[in-house]
C-alpha cells in the first residue's frame, strides 16, 4: 500500500523511517510545505531501504499522494515564546483546515491518520472536515493513547520482569494531562496484575502504582527536556497502527476516534480501546471501569470538548 506523510519533521520522519524499518508499506512520498526539509528526509529514509524494506521514498505536492490507501498527518506549528496553548491551537486548527481537503482532493480513498498535537483535537477537526466530503468518521484515526499504553506496558514489564507483550493495559482519555491509566483492567497473561504480582513477590503498592503513573503521564515533558522533542514512540506507534489498517488486522489498539457520546459528554474525539481492520476503526471496545475510572474518564471527556469549543467543533 502506497502511505503518504505529510509534516516531514521530527515526528513525520520517525513515523516514515518506521515504516521503512518495519516493512510496513511498499511505497512513500513525503509532503512538507518545507521542500527542502521533505526532499531531504526522503533522500535519509531512502537509503535505509536496502537495510530493511526495499521501497521507493520520495518527495512530492499533494497531487502526489494520489492512490495512497494510507495518510499520515504529523503537520504543526510549535509554541511561540509567550504563546497560549489556545493560540497555539488555533493556528494548527488553521493548517489542518487548509490541508485536510488537499490530502482528501488528492488520496479521496485513504484512510487519514492523525499524530499533531493536540491530537485529540485534531482528530476530532479532521473528521468533521472529512465528513463534509463523505468520509466516514471511521477512517479519520488519531494516534491518541497508543503512544500512553505503550508508555504504561514498557513500565509494567520493566517492573513486573516480564516481557510488554504479556502485557494488557490500556490507557484511556486524552493524550494529555488528563488521561486514565486504566489500572483495574490490566491483565497479565491470563491473570489481574495484583494476582500476578502477589505471585511473582513483586510489590504493588500505592507509591509503585504512582511512580508508574508519573513515568507514563510526565514522559514527554521529561523527553523534550532532554532532547527538546518526542518523536521515535510516536513514529512506531503510527506504523503500527498503519500495519493494522494494510494487513486488515481486527488489532485492539488505543486510538482516537469521534465518539458521539462518552458519560454523558456529546461528541468529543478521545481514546478508548478500538479494533483496527482494513476500514479503519472496526468497533469500539468500551471496557469495564472502576468508579474513579470513570469519574476521570468524564474530566478527559469534559477537557477535550471544552477544547474542541474553543475551536468551534460541532
Ligand atoms: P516539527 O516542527 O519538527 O515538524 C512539523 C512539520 O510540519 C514541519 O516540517 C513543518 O514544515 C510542517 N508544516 C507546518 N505547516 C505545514 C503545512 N501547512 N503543510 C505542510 N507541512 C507543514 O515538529 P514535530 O516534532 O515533528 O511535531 C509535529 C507534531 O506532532 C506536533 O504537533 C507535535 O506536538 C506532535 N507530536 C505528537 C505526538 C503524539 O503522540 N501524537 C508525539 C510527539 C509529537
Amino acid at each position: 500500500m502506497k502511505i503518504g506523510v505529510v509534516g516531514t519533521g521530527l515526528v513525520g520522519g520517525a513515523c516514515a523511517n518506521a515504516c521503512v524499518l518495519r516493512g510496513v508499506g511498499t511505497e512513500l512520498v513525503l509532503v512538507d510545505h518545507n521542500s527542502d526539509l521533505a526532499m531531504a528526509q526522503a533522500e535519509d529514509i531512502f537509503h535505509a531501504t536496502p537495510f530493511a524494506q526495499s521501497m521507493p521514498v520520495r518527495a512530492g505536492s499533494y497531487d502526489d499522494l494520489e492512490g495512497c490507501g494510507i495518510v499520515m498527518v504529523a503537520a504543526g506549528v510549535n509554541q511561540k515564546p509567550g504563546e497560549s496553548r489556545l493560540d497555539l491551537l488555533k493556528r494548527n486548527a488553521d493548517i489542518f483546515r487548509r490541508i485536510v481537503p488537499d490530502i482528501i482532493k488528492a488520496a479521496p480513498q485513504a484512510i487519514l491518520l492523525i499524530a499533531t498535537n493536540p491530537v485529540d483535537i485534531m482528530a476530532h477537526l479532521a473528521t468533521e472536515v472529512a465528513q463534509e466530503s463523505g468520509i466516514a468518521a471511521h477512517r479519520v484515526i488519531g494516534s491518541g493513547t497508543i503512544l500512553d499504553t505503550a508508555r504504561f506496558r514498557a513500565l509494567l514489564a520493566r517492573h513486573l520482569g516480564i516481557s510488554s507483550h504479556s502485557i494488557h493495559a490500556y490507557v484511556l482519555g486524552e493524550h494529555g494531562d488528563s488521561e486514565m491509566l486504566h489500572w483495574s483492567g490490566v491483565t497479565v497473561g491470563t491473570v489481574s496484575l495484583p494476582v500476578f504480582a502477589a505471585d511473582m513477590r513483586v510489590a504493588l503498592t500505592d507509591a509503585v502504582r504512582d511512580e508508574i503513573d508519573r513515568g507514563v503521564r510526565q514522559a514527554a515533558a521529561r523527553i523534550i527536556r532532554g532532547k527538546g522533542a518526542t518523536y521515535y514512540g510516536i513514529g512506531a506507534g503510527m506504523a503500527r497502527i498503519a500495519r493494522g489498517i494494510i494487513e486488515n488486522e481486527q488489532a485492539v489498539i488505543t486510538c482516537t476516534q469521534l465518539h458521539p457520546e462518552i458519560e454523558g459528554i456529546r461528541n468529543v474525539a478521545l481514546s478508548l480501546p478500538v479494533i483496527i481492520n482494513a476500514q479503519g476503526v472496526a468497533h469500539i471496545v468500551h471496557p469495564a471501569l472502576a468508579g474513579n475510572e470513570r469519574q476521570a474518564l468524564a474530566r478527559s471527556a469534559e477537557i477535550l470538548r471544552h477544547a474542541a469549543d474553543a475551536i468551534g467543533c460541532r
